[in-house]
């Protein structure tokens, strides 16, 4: 297992350093896969989708925080095409285990909403719709939302509001409060922000296929790299979450004593 800063060198509008989108541009365009599924949006509602070239990945880019059904793809991905990959979250990549992919990205995760709760917080804390909407973060201890206010001829400006997750962490999925994998262990590489400076991102690469793939795309300048990776802070996380295994263990040992109730 290898930790490495990255940042892509593409001009890509992307949640940090755009390394998801380049990377699976890349193996797109290489041959290295045939589909990949991602996920776009209608006003940041999750819309799972198979994209076969590296233009339909454009409309993938950034964060969606809710939940996005991209396993219901993975049968038909699979049965039509011989290379395919997978962008998700710790779960949908566990999930994606039962099918045979050539490539499985995951992504950072602490917590996700149902698209409604999402869209309540935003309206009820912040007096936003979600059209109004440019950018969605969890970092720091605190959900950023990020708007572009039209400023007469001189464009647009960022306006960056913020709520601490702590006032809005129960309204999580319920699912989220009993998983326990922050860092998507069974991919072949997983991808976040957390350990790397603003507009980077931290990549665990966990097998040689990807090691091989991440030096190819170095030597062909379509990403910057550095060996400068927070660790002890993605592992904070990934404890944190691994803390849920015993919650689980008790849930387990409630579930099938009945006596107890
Ligand atoms: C719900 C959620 C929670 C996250 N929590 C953390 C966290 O706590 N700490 C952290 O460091 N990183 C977290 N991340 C990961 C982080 O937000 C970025 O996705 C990651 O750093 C990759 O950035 P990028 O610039 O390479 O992405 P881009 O190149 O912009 O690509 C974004 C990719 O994300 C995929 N995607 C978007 N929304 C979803 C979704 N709802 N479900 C599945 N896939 C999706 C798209 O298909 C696309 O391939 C989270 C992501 C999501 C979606
Ligand atoms: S916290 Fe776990 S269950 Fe919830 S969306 Fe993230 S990976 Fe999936």
């Amino acid at each position: 297992m290898k930790y490495l800063s990255v940042k892509s060198k593409l001009n890509i509008d992307a949640q940090d350093g755009g390394f998801t989108t380049t990377l699976l541009s890349y193996c797109l365009e290489n041959g290295i896969l045939d589909a990949v599924v991602v996920v776009g949006d209608k006003n940041w509602k999750p819309v799972a989708y198979l994209a076969t070239t590296p233009t339909e990945l454009l409309k993938s880019t950034k964060s969606k925080y809710s939940i996005s059904p991209n396993n219901k793809l993975l049968e038909y991905a699979t049965e039509n095409y011989d290379k395919v990959g997978l962008v998700g979250l710790p779960c949908h990549i566990l999930g994606g285990l039962q099918f045979n992919l050539t490539l499985k990205v995951g992504l950072f995760c602490t917590k996700n909403f149902y698209y409604e709760t999402i869209k309540n917080i935003i309206k009820e804390r912040l007096g936003l719709n979600m059209d109004e909407v440019s950018k969605m973060n969890i970092t720091k201890g605190k959900f950023v939302v990020e708007t572009l206010k039209k400023k007469g001829f001189a464009g647009t400006e960022k306006v960056v509001y913020e709520i601490p997750i702590k006032e809005i962490e129960k309204l999580c999925n319920l699912g989220c409060r009993v998983c326990t994998d922050f860092s998507a262990k069974y991919a072949d590489v997983s991808v976040g922000s957390v350990g790397s400076e603003d507009g980077w991102n931290t990549v665990i690469i966990r097998n040689k296929m990807v090691e091989d793939i991440i030096n190819e795309m170095v030597e062909k300048g379509l990403i910057e790299v550095k060996e400068t990776v927070d660790i002890k802070a993605v592992e904070k996380l990934e404890n944190i979450k691994k803390k849920n295994e015993e919650i689980n263990k008790c849930s387990a040992y409630f579930a099938v004593c009945p006596a107890l109730f």
